[in-house]
């Protein structure tokens, strides 16, 4: 029997980790699965922890009010050291690129405690931008031993960067799974279908932003730009679920909380969310899960960053960087307005994130590793 932890505390972790630890529970004879839960989040994490379900075995409750990335990896290495001791793990998984899965990685390494890493392989190239996640997963990449790649690029980088080939397994983003689950199986809250009838003569925009990278003037001028395409065009609506992060609900509310034609809203459940992706005429967004899930509902996006570490979305011809500077995202809004060629472009295209089974493969994939170490002796 092998004993995996898998370790979460953000959103984005808990939708792409969930059909993952899913495939773990399902083969019971093989695996004995325990879940951690940092609290990086928590009024994000909840309501996702009831929807799916999901057990948390060991919650080790990090978070603090306006808390930066240094004192959150600080408790998770101190909290996760004891319970490595006491669980004596086969393996520890970590998704991503956040501090939860960079500090659960070398807590991890200082135990000897082997490390998997879904999502393996992303590079931004920058480690400015995303930060620290860039950072992070550069670092994940050295501490762990198994690599669970999205796509054959990400195999790619990993292989350039050195990591033996032997110890890399193309998977697919488990977020597709997370994505085909909701669109097959959940249904949108009243609310929301309600907001979206409303508009349904407009032209629907939907916007995220939350990258701590551009906290500041740069996300306000790009709230006054959205601000100003949408007070000119009455036949366009803006949805904004805003981050509960204070330097994104104090610009919003500053900036757009007067306008009429843009909602504010507090951050959406999955099902919601997705739903109003999927209605959505634009979405502009800097979120690194979103780029992923347009491809699946072949959505077109404008990034909000200057440069991406999933270019299969703008291979695909789905996804646009607008986020150098807030007169460029002004000028794509008005060329778009104007000719809408890029828009009707962007359709359904084979999905380059995955075939939604990769929680499967990612278990399959273990069960070879592990087995493998196993009979290496
Ligand atoms: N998401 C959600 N509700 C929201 C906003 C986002 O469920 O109000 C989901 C979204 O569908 C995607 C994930 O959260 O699966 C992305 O998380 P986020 O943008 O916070 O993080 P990132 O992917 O940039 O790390």
């Amino acid at each position: 029997m092998l004993r995996i932890l898998t370790l979460f505390g953000t959103r984005p972790e808990v939708i792409k980790l969930v059909s993952v630890i899913r495939a773990l529970e399902s083969r019971a004879d093989r695996f004995s699965a325990t879940t951690i839960c940092s609290g990086q989040h928590t009024t994000l994490l909840r309501p996702f922890l009831e929807r799916l379900g999901m057990r948390v075995d060991r919650d080790l409750n990090v978070m603090r009010q306006a808390q930066g990335p240094s004192e959150v990896a600080a408790r998770v290495l101190q909290a996760l050291d004891p319970l490595f001791a006491e669980i004596r793990p086969d393996l520890l998984l970590v998704q991503g690129d956040t501090t939860t899965a960079m500090a659960g990685a070398l807590a991890g390494f200082h135990r000897k405690v082997p490390v998997g890493h879904v999502e393996a392989g992303l590079r931004s190239g920058d480690s400015s931008s995303p930060f620290p996640e860039e950072v992070n997963r550069r670092l994940i990449t050295q501490l762990a031993s198994y690599h669970f790649a999205a796509t054959r690029g990400n195999v790619e980088t990993l292989v350039r960067e050195g990591v033996d080939p032997k110890r890399i397994a193309l998977t697919g983003n488990p977020g597709v799974d997370a994505l085909q689950d909701v669109l097959a199986h959940d249904k949108p809250s009243r609310a929301i279908e309600d907001l979206v009838h409303t508009h349904r003569e407009r032209r629907l925009l939907v916007l995220t932003t939350h990258r701590r990278e551009a906290f500041g003037p740069r996300m306000e001028e790009h709230m006054r730009v959205l601000r100003r395409f949408v007070e000119a065009r009455e036949d366009v609506v803006m949805v904004f679920p805003v981050h509960p992060n204070p330097s994104v609900t104090d610009a919003s509310r500053t900036i757009l909380g007067d306008c009429s034609r843009v909602h504010l809203l507090p951050p959406l459940d999955h099902p919601d969310f997705v739903y109003l992706l999927s209605r959505a005429w634009l979405i502009v967004s800097d979120s690194g899960g979103v780029q992923e899930e347009v491809a699946t509902l072949g959505k077109p996006l404008l990034i909000l960053r200057d440069n991406t570490e999933r270019p299969e979305v703008i291979e695909a011809g789905l996804g646009r960087l607008v986020g150098d500077c807030p007169e460029h995202l002004g000028q794509v809004l008005e060329e778009i307005d104007t000719d809408g060629a890029w828009l009707r472009s962007a359709g359904s295209r084979p999905n380059p994130f995955g075939d939604g089974q990769s929680g499967r493969h990612i278990a399959d994939a273990i069960e070879r590793f592990l087995g493998r170490e196993g009979s290496d002796g």
